[in-house]
């Protein structure tokens, strides 16, 4: 009761529901901008994986907002670059070393996000702590819902059109040998789904499997085996100790409306990419500064600009796809395999596929 009391008497422009990259960062961007804010943060969701990596164009956008020193300061290890075994068994290698950006980066996630709170705490967003919002809560003026990929049911949003829907088993561990010092992000195809691997600050791993859920429900996955068909994985996983585990969901998906009446949707809670893109944070983010700019405008009169917000979220969703079918469309070497047969996507015939170049 303490809480919904106070916030009674606060009287805020806004009320942003999440405290991830997307909530936090436009709860920043709308104190920076003189509005007042609340911002209710729930305890951290099981769903979230230790470790994740952004592409170097996070950079620019970080150092846009002033927040790349404090990023910095949250220990970030360098990612040098990716090597792909997707449409061949061979490694390819993309590094960063030639990106205009500079390097990616692992993050701990939940250094990151204390981060971005912290920030938008110090420009003076109020944070109600440990509070899980639910519609018709307390919400004082407009509702931002960065509550992630579930969104929360506000009046006239009743769903979302899924691309595609797969599950994650994230297994966390500690590499030995080798694996200790690659810092490039591993990912490799098995007929029934892909592995992705990297390094985590402070010293850990990731290994994620994704499958689809069918295949997870009806013949289970058992890790062994897909580690066997995975060579360049299961090398690097060698002697690996484990920590932990836990299944995850990763969608692909648009809500149906981005906008309503007295509230955005922004983040995962708009739209979820495939973590094969390693876009969601920077995603996260990006939208995250076009929603407060919609929103400041919005608030000053100007009509037209939550709409021109959704549009910008609905162009990005649209060529993301199209990226998206065009990589799983590259993996045709087990047609018949229902992961792959599930994700056959159309390939246009002026694609050339790139052979591999470098060995891992
Ligand atoms: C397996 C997997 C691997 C991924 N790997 C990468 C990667 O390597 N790189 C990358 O960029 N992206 C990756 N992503 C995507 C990335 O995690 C998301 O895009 C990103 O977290 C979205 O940020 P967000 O702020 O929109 O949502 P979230 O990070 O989900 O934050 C939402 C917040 O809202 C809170 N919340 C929820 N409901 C309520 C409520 N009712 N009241 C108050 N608070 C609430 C939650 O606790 C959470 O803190 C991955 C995703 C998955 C599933």
């Amino acid at each position: 009761m303490k809480v919904r009391m106070d916030l009674l008497n606060a009287a805020h422009d806004f009320t942003v529901i999440g405290g991830g990259p997307a909530g936090a960062t436009t709860a920043l961007c709308l104190a920076r901008s003189g509005w007042s804010v609340a911002l209710h943060l729930s305890n951290p969701p099981a769903q979230t994986p230790p470790g994740e990596t952004l592409p170097p164009e996070i950079n620019p956008v970080l150092r846009e907002l002033g927040l790349f020193e404090n990023f910095l300061g949250t220990e970030p290890l360098a990612a040098p670059g990716i090597v792909s075994a997707w449409g061949h068994g061979e490694a390819l290698e993309s590094d960063f070393i030639g990106n205009l950006h500079g390097t990616g980066w692992h993050v701990d996630r939940t250094r990151f996000d204390a981060m971005l709170v912290a920030e938008a705490s110090a420009a003076g967003v109020e944070l109600i702590r440990g509070n899980s919002w639910k519609p018709g809560g307390v919400a004082v003026g407009t509702i931002v819902d960065a509550s992630g990929a579930n969104g929360i049911r506000l009046a006239g949003s009743n769903g979302r059109e899924v691309d595609d829907a797969m599950v994650a088993i994230v297994l966390r561990m500690e590499l030995q040998g080798e694996g200790r010092l690659d810092l490039r992000t591993l990912i490799e195809t098995t007929p029934g789904g892909w592995w992705y691997s990297s390094a985590v600050p402070g010293g850990t791993a990731v290994g994620m499997f994704f499958t689809s859920p069918e295949i997870y429900r009806d013949e289970g996955i058992v890790v062994g085996e897909q580690l066997a068909v995975a060579p360049l994985t299961n090398r690097r996983m060698a002697g690996a100790k484990l920590r932990g585990s836990q299944v995850v969901r990763a969608s692909s998906s648009l809500r149906d409306r981005i906008v309503g009446e007295n509230w955005v949707a922004v983040g995962d809670s708009a739209s979820t990419y495939d973590p094969l893109s390693g876009r969601g944070i920077f995603k996260a983010l990006r939208h995250a500064r076009l929603a407060a700019a919609a929103l400041d405008q919005h608030k000053r009169g100007r009509s037209g600009a939550l709409e021109e917000y959704a549009e910008s979220v609905r162009a990005d969703f649209a060529h993301y796809r199209a990226q998206r079918h065009l990589h799983y469309a590259m993996e045709d070497r087990w047609p018949d395999a229902p992961f792959w047969r599930a994700r056959r996507y159309p390939m246009p015939s002026a694609v050339v596929r790139p052979g591999p170049r470098v060995s891992a």
